[in-house]
């Protein structure tokens, strides 16, 4: 038996594993200081995304949910100077502060901030039919997850990666929650998301638990066909 934990596991495996990012950690710092909330993707995730759009070798992302911009900088390195990263928010200050994240990152010249509801964006990205994307990082209202697949099926091409973060939530996602409550509403989004994974036979999904910082959560990983 061991005294160890998950928390303490996480911080031992940035340690060995992540370079010291001072400008990751400022950017995580002015976030919190402009009063976001603590709800960005761990170092050890931003950093799976990052390899997660190399490995793909993703050159145009799409992200729902930019918040101070965190996981959008590890995107950002992902695809790399010659790519580009299009990420939804619709909270004007979030954006403000991504955009600032950005820049200290060194970055911004290839990230588009979109702002406003990313229905409305999604929507506005299919008009403008441009280039397909080649991943997606779904990480925003979780009411909106089946929504926010079936347009990246459309917004994609095949062999596309579909990203969806907070699958698991301690477990809540067994059961179906009380439509009632924002809760309820968020894990029955969530639930919903995983159906259309499952389901539309133009994706093929996996999802993998996880534990750490964030403390028991997951994220589904799906390839369009
Ligand atoms: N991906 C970020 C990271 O790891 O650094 C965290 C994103 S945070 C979990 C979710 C963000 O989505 C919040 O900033 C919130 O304001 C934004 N959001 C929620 N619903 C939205 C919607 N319908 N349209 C656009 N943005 C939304």
């Amino acid at each position: 038996a061991t005294s160890a934990n998950p928390v303490d596991v996480d911080k031992f495996l940035v340690e060995k594993l992540l370079a010291p990012e001072p400008e990751m950690a400022a950017a995580r710092r002015r976030a919190h200081e402009a009063g976001l909330p603590h709800i960005e993707v761990s170092e050890m995730q931003g950093k799976f995304l990052m390899l997660l759009t190399q490995i793909a070798g993703a050159k145009r992302v799409l992200e729902i949910g930019t918040l101070g911009g965190y996981s959008t900088t590890w995107l950002a390195r992902g695809v790399g100077p010659e790519g580009h990263v299009t990420t939804c928010e619709y909270e004007p200050l979030h954006a403000r502060v991504a955009a600032d994240n950005l820049a200290a990152s060194g970055v911004e010249d290839r990230v588009e901030i979109r702002i406003g509801a990313a229905l409305d964006t999604l929507d506005s990205l299919l008009a403008e039919d441009g280039e397909p994307f080649d991943l997606f990082f779904i990480d925003a209202d979780k009411e909106n997850n089946a929504h926010y697949i079936d347009l990246a099926i459309m917004l994609g091409r095949p062999g596309s990666v579909i990203v969806v973060d907070n699958v698991v939530r301690e477990g809540a996602v067994l059961e179906e929650g009380d439509p009632l409550t924002d809760a309820g509403r968020l894990v029955n989004g969530v639930r919903r998301g995983i159906d259309v994974l499952g389901s539309n036979p133009r994706v093929d999904a996996t999802a993998l638990q996880t534990v750490g910082v964030k403390g028991w959560d997951g994220f589904a990983v799906g390839i369009i066909r």
